[in-house]
């Protein structure tokens, strides 16, 4: 059994929180200065060229890329053979609040979804996902998400008789609805199978994919290009001004599901696609 100390999950929380907030990870950078070349328009060359420059600025000066700072989903992949000596899910809610107090991010949740809604003051909680697997290692995705962007995402219970066809057009009818509040360009996940819960939860995985990454299975690589390619003609372009890119991908992930069912689900995240990780 491999011992982690509840201080080095703290500490590596904390610095995942304050660099996801100030560097825009490689392939989303990337994809962003390519998405500059591929435009034509002037107003769609200067938008893009805007995000460009703020994501540098960010990175050079250690301030966050947005002023939304997100609320923070962290994924946690645990080996059966590792043993944290304390809390696991407090020492990364302690993490959180370090980093947000420490990198001057802003705090942006609330205790009670609905009637009081006080502001927790310290960014906590994070939203913890658990996968235990085998091995003796610890991973830990911290991806801190803008709601401008998750207010778009949606959820749909699609019916067998849907077909392929009820995919494609949920996820348009998903990016259209969003436009230009989603702050295009998107980076798109789409989750198909499982259930109702863990659809939404498989959208979100496949949206931290690296950009480019495909699906393994053909058919689902073949339909995340033809979606991307229709979401890219939609003219939203960036910042919603028009133009080519819409979004910079869309990843899909699947899981096996009921006879009678078919759930589909988008989640949406704008350009500010943050997510940083360590494997201890
Ligand atoms: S959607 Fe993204 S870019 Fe827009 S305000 Fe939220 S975090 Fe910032």
């Amino acid at each position: 059994m491999r011992e982690i100390s509840r201080e080095t999950i703290i500490q590596e929380v904390k610095r995942l929180c304050m660099e996801a907030n100030y560097i825009l990870p490689c392939d989303v950078s990337q994809a962003l200065q390519k998405a500059y070349i591929n435009e034509d328009s002037k107003l769609s060359q200067q938008t893009l060229s805007i995000l460009n420059e703020n994501a540098k600025m960010a990175k050079q000066t250690f301030s966050p890329i947005c002023q939304d700072t997100g609320m923070v989903c962290v994924f946690v992949e645990i080996g059966q053979d590792v043993h944290v000596n304390g809390s696991l899910a407090e020492a990364i809610h302690e993490g959180v609040r370090q980093g947000y107090a420490e990198g001057y991010l802003r705090k942006s949740v609330v205790d009670d979804p609905m009637f009081d809604r006080v502001n927790t003051k310290d960014n906590t909680p994070a939203i913890i996902h658990y996968d235990i697997v085998a091995g003796d290692h610890l991973k830990i995705v911290v991806a801190p998400k803008g709601f401008g962007s998750e207010n778009m995402s949606q959820v749909k219970m699609l019916k067998p008789s849907d077909g392929i066809q009820g995919v494609k057009d949920f996820v348009m009818k998903v990016v259209n609805d969003a436009g230009p509040n989603a702050c295009p360009p998107m980076v798109i996940g789409v989750g198909i199978g499982g259930s109702f819960d863990h659809v939404t939860y498989l959208a979100k995985k496949a949206m931290l994919r690296d950009i480019g990454s495909h699906h393994q299975d053909i058919r689902y690589h073949t339909l995340e290009d033809e979606l991307l390619t229709k979401i890219n003609q939609t003219g939203i372009g960036p910042a919603g001004y028009g133009g080519k890119t819409t979004a910079l991908s869309l990843n899909i992930e699947t899981y096996p599901t009921h006879i009678a069912g078919m759930p589909v689900a988008v989640s949406i995240c704008c350009h500010v696609a943050r997510h940083k990780e360590v494997i201890l």
